[in-house]
């Protein structure tokens, strides 16, 4: 699907009727030139108080489910229609709120970001392709700021599709190898992006036993994936963003039941959207340095299998206990937390389909945040209204650390208690942050958010969150 812009409509369009057609008409909104078919959105939603940030990025994601849905090839949208929307509200809110939560740059960027979420379908390996949709026209008379934030929607909107493609893909096609190789193609032509893949024989001689202990019951390679962006100043400290990379998980000897593990092929989310962040935020040319690493592995069984009660020293000294081997997410992190140290990052987050508990605490709709810092958790719970990933945080209380003591390692990778797992797997990853000297983490636990649900008005399968609030965040930091 392409997005095109032109001053007016063109011939062959269907034409979106957000209002009336009549009301249209009168008020001169909707240009019905050049347009026999119109897509009538009106009883879909009501310009009432109730449409806010949430509600406005949904009308956009209805709008092209609708276009899907009646086969409709081309669709064109008066943009007028959109700052009508944009003023409506903007008098509503402009006293409650603050009124720049709704301006022209955020409402450009909110509608091509969210025509593209709403376009993409997984149909790689379907025959008989079933998204009809080729070419959103946006017609009107546009300013500097709307035309810089829709190329901005359009790189963000593509960047979170390339996540999801790459989580959508099964495991069969998507081992450590074949990510390693799709890192290498995502950065084909980006010089500023410098690869290296670490081979298990690398990263044995340095220690990362952790990460290569999940791997070992597979026969496909572990790899160690690291993406470097250097466009900030020389000596300035990186953001360090690592992602989970789990491309398939069995739960290894502690296996999975059957019906929880179809969707395991997604394991690897983590992994895929701080690489898509990575490349959204080389195409917007973000001065900033950033380092990506993507612990890469297949959590498998045979006779070579990590087992309950082993004894695995990680790479920072620290010996785990491996109570359930199904708990391999955060091994793998705390190895690739350590192996940022090397960076001096001002900046840690990490991103993972971590824990079940997290889908438990919050139910589907929101990502789990969990951070010491009070002023980077603000800043987050802001931009993931804004963004539209939506987060919450969860307390990081040491009195769930308790949990964690071994009997005869220094920590257990399974917390003792049955309850507030994601606290416990954040306060794991943190015995690995808190030997970093001066550094300001956040750990997010997409779980929840791994794939789509009906309210979200996307197509099934992976969502490609938090890659939006990422990509803010990062241009914040
Ligand atoms: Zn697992």
């Amino acid at each position: 699907m392409k997005i095109s812009f032109n001053k007016i409509n063109k011939t062959g369009f269907t034409l979106v009727n957000l209002y009336e057609k009549d009301i249209d008409i009168k008020n001169n909104i909707c240009s019905e030139k050049n347009t026999e078919k119109f897509l009538n959105i009106k009883s879909e939603f009501k310009l009432t108080d109730e449409m806010n940030q949430r509600t406005f990025l949904m009308l956009i994601r209805k709008v092209i489910l609708k276009a899907k849905a009646e086969k409709i090839q081309k669709l064109s949208l008066d943009y007028n229609q959109i700052r009508k929307i944009q003023t409506e509200v903007l008098d509503k809110i402009s006293e409650k709120q603050n009124a720049a939560d709704f301006d022209s740059a955020w409402t450009a960027k909110t509608v091509i970001e969210n025509i593209f979420l709403a376009a993409y379908k997984f149909e790689k390996y379907k025959s008989q392709k079933e998204n009809s949709l080729e070419e959103v026209l946006i017609f009107g008379e546009f300013s500097k700021i709307e035309k810089e934030n829709f190329q901005k929607g359009e790189i963000v909107g593509k960047a979170a599709n390339i996540a999801r493609e790459l989580a959508n893909t099964p495991a069969n096609d998507m081992t450590p190898t074949i990510l390693a190789q799709e890192t290498k193609n995502i950065f084909k032509n980006y010089p500023k992006v410098k690869i290296k893949i670490l081979e298990e024989a690398d990263v044995k001689k340095i220690g990362m036993n952790l990460f290569l202990a999940v791997g070992a019951g597979s026969q496909h390679p572990s790899k160690f994936i690291i993406c470097e962006y250097l466009a900030g100043q020389k000596n300035a400290r990186p953001i360090v963003l690592i992602g989970k990379g789990i491309t398939y998980d069995t739960g290894g000897l502690n296996l999975k039941p059957g019906s929880s593990m179809n969707s395991m092929i997604m394991d690897m989310t983590g992994g895929a959207v701080i690489l898509a962040t990575l490349k959204a935020v080389a195409d917007l040319k973000i001065p900033k340095n950033i380092i990506v690493l993507v612990p890469a592995v297949e959590n498998a069984i045979s006779g070579e299998a990590y087992r309950p009660g082993d004894i695995i020293k990680s790479l920072e000294g620290i010996t785990v206990e491996i109570d359930n081997t199904d708990a391999e997410g955060r091994l793998i992190l705390a190895d690739a937390i350590t192996y940022a140290k090397k960076y001096n990052p001002k900046y840690l987050l990490d991103v993972a389909t971590l824990t079940g508990a997290a889908v438990v605490a919050l139910g589907e709709y929101a990502t789990v945040i969990l951070s010491k810092e009070n002023d980077l958790s603000e800043k987050v719970s802001k931009l993931s209204e804004s963004t539209g990933d939506l987060t919450w945080p969860l307390p990081m209380w040491n009195l769930y650390k308790d949990y964690l003591k071994s009997k005869t390692a220094d920590i257990l990778n399974l917390s003792t208690s049955r309850w507030g797992g994601t606290i416990s797997a954040a306060l794991f990853l943190y015995e690995f942050v808190s030997k970093i000297p001066d550094v300001k983490w956040m750990h997010f636990d997409i779980a929840p958010r791994m794939t789509a649900n009906e309210n979200d008005n996307l197509e099934s399968g992976a969502t490609g969150e938090p890659v939006r609030l990422l990509v803010e965040l990062i241009s914040e930091l």
